[in-house]
Order: structure tokens, then C-alpha cells, then sequence
């Protein structure tokens, strides 16, 4: 069903596809959205957040570009779903939340569905996780007005971060970390909750 859904709307990375296949939405929704699940908008996870709906948690997934064994990290845990689909992929992820209460359900359940190659933590995402760094890629699913230029330095040279920039009208970008600094492109108009 998610999958017809994010292919019409042109995701074609067979990996993403199948992680998207894989990982059970209703799984991360509220009881009263559980036959709103896998519809095409976000849901609700409380706290005034929302998982992103099917098609932009799959395009996102791919704009990092993934081969396999990267180290990744994700700012905005949330409800756990786009961790999920990132652990399909990548050799270990670690993911940052800045509400407690989400960060734990999150760990519990996701460790529940027996996901091994996870870390956690409560904190300002902002400040990346320098002790892991560098990653691979690094995901974003919450909007800072600017760049936040510190996490592309905990990039490895050409690793990737796609984030949504801006205050209102904001836009999905990939910065490239290069060996003299970083490429820039704009991917897509998104709307995102604030990054705080
Ligand atoms: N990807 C999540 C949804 C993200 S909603 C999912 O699949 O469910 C954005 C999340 O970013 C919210 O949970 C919010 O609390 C978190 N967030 C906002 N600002 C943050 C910050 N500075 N550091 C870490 N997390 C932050």
C-alpha cells in the first residue's frame, strides 16, 4: 500500500522501497489513527510532533544516498518510524530526541521489534554527537531557520545531510561535505516542525 503510494509519487531506490515495505507505520501511530496509518499525511505522535507522511520519511531515505554500512545520524527521533526505516538500511544509527518521554517509547519499541544497530539520546540535536562523529549521512526531521554548520563538520568528506531549512516556506536540502567545505542543493518545498 506505502509502497504503491511513495513509487507513484517517484521513489525508485529498490532499498528504500523495501525498508518502507518492511517497517510496520500503524506500528508508530496512536491507537485511535491506527486505520489512518498508511494514508498519505503525517500522524500525530503527541507533544504537538508528527511523523512525516510515507512519501517524504521514503524521499528523504533516499536523498542520503544510501549503499549499506554507513554510520548514520538522526536528529529528531520522534516517534521511532523514520529510525526504523534508516536501521533497515544502514550499519548502525544513532539517533538524538530532545523529549524524553518520545526518546524512550521509541528505544523500547524499537527494540521491542528486536532493532540492535541503534543508539539513543536526550539532547539538543543541534550539537550533533561529537563522540560518534564522523558519520556517513546525516538526517534532520526537524527545521532549523539556517544551517546548523557544525553538523556538517561531523560529516565524513562526502558524507551527506538533507535537512529542511527555513522559517514557514522551508526547503529539504543536501549539504556534501567536500575536502575544502560543503556543497548546497535544494531538493523539494517541505513543511516541518520547528527544530528548537
Ligand atoms: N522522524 C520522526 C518525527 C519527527 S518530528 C518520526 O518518524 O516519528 C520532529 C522531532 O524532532 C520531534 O520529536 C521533536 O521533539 C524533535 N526535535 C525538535 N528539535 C530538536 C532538537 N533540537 N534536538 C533533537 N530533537 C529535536
Amino acid at each position: 500500500m506505502v509502497k504503491k503510494q511513495i513509487m507513484a509519487r517517484g521513489v525508485k531506490d529498490r532499498g528504500v522501497l523495501d525498508a518502507m515495505k518492511k517497517v510496520p507505520r500503524h506500528l508508530f501511530a496512536f491507537e485511535s489513527d491506527l486505520s489512518a496509518a498508511y494514508g498519505d499525511f503525517p500522524l500525530s505522535i503527541g507533544f504537538n510532533q508528527t511523523i512525516s507522511q510515507p512519501y517524504i520519511v521514503a524521499y528523504m531515505t533516499e536523498a542520503l544516498l544510501l549503499q549499506g554500512g554507513e554510520r548514520l545520524l538522526e536528529i529528531g527521533t520522534g516517534s521511532g518510524y523514520q529510525t526504523a526505516v534508516l536501521a533497515e538500511l544502514a550499519d548502525h544509527v544513532f539517533t538524538i530526541e530532545v523529549i524524553k518521554d518520545l526518546s524512550k517509547t521509541a528505544e523500547a519499541k524499537l527494540r521491542k521489534m528486536g532493532y540492535e544497530n541503534l543508539s539513543f539520546k536526550v539532547g539538543n540535536g543541534r550539537l550533533g554527537w561529537p563522540d560518534e562523529a564522523p558519520f556517513d549521512a546525516i538526517m534532520v526531521t526537524a527545521a532549523p531557520e539556517v544551517l546548523p554548520e557544525g553538523l556538517v563538520r561531523q560529516l565524513k568528506i562526502g558524507g551527506r545531510l538533507v535537512m529542511p531549512v527555513g522559517v514557514g516556506d522551508q526547503i529539504l536540502m543536501r549539504y556534501s561535505r567536500t575536502l575544502s567545505g560543503f556543497s548546497t542543493e535544494s531538493l523539494l518545498a517541505v513543511r516541518f516542525v520547528p527544530l528548537r
